[in-house]
């Protein structure tokens, strides 16, 4: 299945506001796929279009809980000079993902950060509005992604830059 939707997400103690897609493109995934935290997905199964579903989730179900082990001390050298408490760097890993870190202190030598998702440890309040919920193309479900608006799209790319599947797709 292919899912379509608008939601919101907040922190549910305070009521903040962390993402939306009201105003922007809906977010569009292939379902199952892991693309979306487990609750998420939990959450909205069996769901139809024109559905409005709002749901709470607990670490466990959304980004997990805080790990200690994530905050880490790094020599100071390895940073910019203008570097922050609170600034949220993106740190390449060996496979080529981007992992955000958030500077948590520095002081003369060593920069403390967290590797933590920010959202890691708190509970989350979402509200989703299902726009679509269609079957997936063959092609999307062997690339284990959506085609087309808010998916990957081979129409609207270059590609001369694709190598990995036989419709131009990645
Ligand atoms: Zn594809």
């Amino acid at each position: 299945m292919v899912v379509s939707v608008h939601y919101r997400g907040t922190l549910t103690d305070d009521g903040e506001e962390f993402d939306s897609s009201f105003g922007k493109d809906p977010l569009t995934f292939l379902f199952g796929r892991k693309q979306m935290i487990p609750g998420f997905e939990e959450e909205i199964l069996g769901a139809e279009k024109g559905d409005k579903r709002t749901f709470d989730l607990g670490p466990e179900r959304a980004y997990g809980n805080h790990d200690p082990e994530g905050i880490q001390k790094v020599p100071k050298d390895q940073f910019p000079e203008d570097i922050e408490v609170g600034m949220v760097l993106a740190a390449e890993m060996q496979n080529g993902q981007h992992v955000p870190l958030k500077v948590v202190e520095i002081d003369d030598e060593q920069v403390t950060i967290d590797f933590n998702h920010m959202l890691a440890g708190k509970n989350l309040t979402f509200e989703v509005e299902i726009l679509d919920v269609r079957e997936a193309s063959e092609g999307e479900t062997s690339h284990g992604h959506s085609h087309g608006p808010g998916g990957v799209n081979p129409e609207s790319e270059d590609k001369a830059k694709k190598d990995c599947s036989d419709d131009g797709c990645c």
